[in-house]
């Protein structure tokens, strides 16, 4: 099938690649002309495991192509995606220029039957708001033409996204009419194959259905946290809580670990919108104000330990980071926890040598020549005569360190460990003053 999808960001550009891996033709449209062209050239913009071969694979098959040509893409195609980004606005809704921009612009060009598909995240009647957008244009036209809105939200995660996408749990469908619900089928037929993973419904409830999956999961995550921060409190071991109630299925492992707070470009600003979107119904939504405040503290846990460790004398010091994005295999530094750290720690007249295996240039971008921070290359120039190592981000490479390297390179054997990644026995025994979070340690 001829498809085109509006945004080449990491859900655009991996639902394009993928989508032209199993025999559709995709076009690509991005307003990012250096995107676009890096794109024609198979260079990928982001980091993300596997993409950068299914881009190449559909570039010399045909069956990719990147644009800044937003007419032709329409053209191109009967079923076009809008995946743009949904940022937060200043008070915490999602902002929808975007949407809505590449809504008018489909109905400028459109003279045929287009199924419109929303994958982008966007509140409850945007649907509707996107249909009356390109109703008017169509009428200031003075085109008479059928068209369908389709909402199909994303439940991808960075750093899995091709596979995610290669092989969905679940594909979510918003449609109000039969011919858009086959086209929809069509489009997703490979990946349906097996069993069927199709959920259809009104586009309201496919909406929500997003967001209620992104707050679900950051409900866990913050309940987790404040379970973490009770078990330092009362010298539980947090880890250990976490495997007693995994195990109960009603519960699972997934998404109950304990840390110094989520980020990233969704949960957060997910959490904002779905607030907002109760205020406008008079709803007090107060699980989710909890979920968010509670994460907001979380994020300053490195900080707090930090400060109590060296008992409040920080200025001057040099600290040691690793692990920059918001999580690992990602380059994405988007409401990261180690830029609310780092701002933190400059703040108090705090030195820090960072690093991270894919972050390093999104965050020098922040940042820019800001003497206080050196970004290095390798994770051990990180800890040249730091007073500390704090770990941030779970990356892999992190999991089994060199800890004798570590010792040496260090000023004093102290470890903030925002990920739990060692046993608290094990430090000790190595003569490390570890602090995980909720560890049975009172800091
Ligand atoms: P992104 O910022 O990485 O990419 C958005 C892209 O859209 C950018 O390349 C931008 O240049 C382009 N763009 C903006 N306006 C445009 C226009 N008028 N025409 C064409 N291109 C345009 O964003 P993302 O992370 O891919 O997220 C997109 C949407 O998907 C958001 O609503 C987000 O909440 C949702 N989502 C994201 C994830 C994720 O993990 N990143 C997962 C599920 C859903």
């Amino acid at each position: 099938m001829k498809i085109s999808i509006f945004g080449g960001g990491y859900v655009g550009l991996v639902q394009a690649a993928v989508l032209s891996e199993v025999g559709h033709d995709v076009t690509c449209v991005d307003i990012n002309p250096r995107k676009v062209d890096a794109l024609n050239r198979g260079l990928i913009p982001i980091y993300e495991p596997g993409l950068d071969v299914l881009v190449k694979q559909g570039l010399s098959k045909g069956l990719l192509t990147f644009t800044i040509d937003a007419e032709e893409a329409i053209q191109h195609a009967t079923a076009i995606f809008i995946a743009v980004g949904t940022p937060p606005d200043e008070d915490g809704s999602a902002d929808l220029q975007h949407v809505l921009k590449v809504a008018e612009t489909i109905a400028q060009y459109m003279n045929e039957y287009k199924v419109i598909i929303n994958k982008s995240t966007v509140p409850v009647g945007t649907g509707a708001r996107v249909k009356s957008v390109v109703r008017e244009q169509l009428k200031s036209r003075n085109v008479i033409c059928e068209f369908d809105v389709v909402s199909n939200p994303e439940f991808l995660k960075e750093g899995a996204a091709v596979a995610d996408c290669q092989r969905p749990d679940r594909i979510v469908i918003g449609v109000e009419s039969d011919k858009a619900a086959n086209i929809m089928r069509e489009i997703y037929e490979h990946f349906n194959r097996n069993h069927e993973k199709i959920i259809q419904m009104d586009i309201r409830s496919a909406e929500l259905t997003k967001y209620a999956a992104n707050c679900m999961l950051a409900t866990k995550i913050s309940f987790m946290n404040e379970m973490a921060n009770l078990a330092e409190k009362l010298g539980a071991d947090i880890e250990s809580v976490r495997q007693g109630i995994g195990s109960d299925p009603r519960i699972g492992y997934h998404f109950i670990y304990p840390g110094c707070g989520y980020g990233g470009s969704c949960f957060p600003k997910d959490i904002n919108a779905l607030l907002n979107t109760s205020r406008q119904v008079s709803y007090d939504a107060k699980i989710l104000k909890a979920v968010d405040r509670v994460n907001q503290k979380q994020k300053q846990v490195l900080f707090n330990k930090l400060h109590q460790v060296f008992n409040g004398d920080l200025v001057g010091r040099t600290i040691a980071l690793w692990g920059l994005s918001f999580k690992p295999e990602t380059d994405d530094t988007r409401e990261a926890t180690s830029l609310v750290l780092i701002n933190a720690l400059l703040e108090a007249g705090v030195a820090v040598q960072a690093y991270d295996p894919q972050a390093r240039a999104e965050v020098g971008n922040i940042y820019g020549d800001q003497e206080e921070l050196t970004l290095t290359d390798k994770k051990e120039d990180a800890l040249i005569a730091a007073d500390a190592l704090v770990i941030v981000t779970e990356w892999k490479e992190f999991r089994s360190p060199n800890f004798e390297l570590i010792q040496q390179s260090l000023n004093y054997p102290i470890i903030v460990d925002g990920r739990n990644l060692y046993s608290p026995q094990k430090m000790k025994q190595l003569g490390f003053i570890y602090y995980g979070v909720g560890r049975g340690e009172s800091i």
